[in-house]
């Protein structure tokens, strides 16, 4: 049997038979999902969500990827500039995006899309223990690793000091390393505590939790209420006791949700059957990582979402009644 599939591959020599093979849907198409660190979570989201895309392949022709990346404002960025076909976003870089508003003020993203909602995510502070602190006013005068630019953290601190009219200048010192970076350099002793927006759990949590002495840093108070007043896309969040070596008790903060967002130049039938890959495995998919095990079809298309439906997504949800 001639390997049709192969074939279409070697380019214009085989002009005859891609043209035969027209609709068939069977032409390889790449996609490629910008995700984060790989010691966060939506790298092996990402990947999650390709592995269901893939298992179809010989029905759609469609191979997905995912590549690591600095975070949302980053992934926003470059599928912008036409090298990401997917990106993973918070929610508030999402509606930031769309609305040209803070990283994006003067600067909207108008064509950006949205697919689903993913798991939600905490603002999550680690402190040394010899930095003595237990809330996040306890970090002023301290060494902070606020995140790279181009990472979700980096915006959210902001988002949390500009309520208040602050800026990072309330700590002695602040770095910008990426997230794979962050756990090693707390424990080095080279900061007192770093910042990651990220869904539980997470192994760069559970690597700064357990090399050295450390605990998790509570986010409450009027700032953090106002925020959430404010802003529809933060919601209170809870980073559950006992997931953490030496953080026996839930520590309150707030988050976000991850989205999974494409742009109007993404291919209908990549978004749709991206979807339908997930949305007809979501029992598999909330198993293939703990953060996701709380998804439901409804949620995934409910709250977090600032930007319009990509119109792939859309044939799906209405095909299967999620959307009139
Ligand atoms: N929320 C982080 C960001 O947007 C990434 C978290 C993760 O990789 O799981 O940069």
């Amino acid at each position: 049997m001639i390997n049709l599939k192969k074939a279409l591959t070697v380019g214009a020599a085989t002009a005859g038979l891609t043209l035969a093979m027209a609709g068939s849907a069977t032409a390889n198409q790449f996609i490629t999902i910008g995700t984060g660190g790989v010691t966060g979570v939506y790298y092996p989201v990402g990947g999650a969500i390709c592995r269901l895309v893939n298992a179809n392949r010989a029905d759609h022709g469609i191979r997905c990827s995912v590549e690591s990346t600095g975070g949302s404002v980053f992934n926003v960025n470059t599928i912008r500039a036409g090298e990401l076909d997917f990106g993973v976003v918070q929610s508030d870089v999402q509606y930031n995006a769309i609305e040209g508003k803070a990283q994006f003020e003067n600067n909207a993203y108008g064509d950006l899309r949205a697919v689903f909602a993913l798991h939600p995510e905490a603002f999550t502070v680690v402190a040394r223990s010899d930095a003595n602190a237990r809330t996040f006013s306890d970090l002023e005068g301290k060494r902070v690793n606020i995140g790279n630019p181009g990472s979700g953290q980096r915006a959210t601190l902001e988002a949390l000091l500009g309520i208040q009219n602050r800026t990072t200048s309330i700590f002695s010192q602040t770095s910008d390393l990426v997230a794979a970076q962050m756990a090693s350099a707390m424990c080095d002793n080279q900061v007192d505590a770093i910042i990651y927006v990220v869904g539980h759990p997470s192994g760069a949590i559970q690597e700064a939790t357990s090399t050295c002495s450390s605990n998790l840093v509570s986010v409450t108070g009027p700032a953090v209420q106002e925020l959430l007043d404010t802003f529809p896309y933060y919601a209170p969040a809870t980073v559950p006791g006992g997931m953490y070596r030496g953080n026996a008790e839930p520590v309150e903060t707030f988050g976000v949700a991850a989205t999974l967002v494409a742009s109007t130049s993404t291919s209908d039938e990549a978004v749709y059957q991206l979807v339908k890959g997930v949305f007809e495995n979501l029992e598999a998919f909330r198993n293939l990582h703990p953060a996701l095990s709380g998804l439901t079809r409804e949620g995934m298309i409910g709250a977090g979402l600032s930007a319009p439906f990509h119109p792939g997504a859309e044939r799906y949800y209405r095909e299967v009644g999620l959307m009139d």
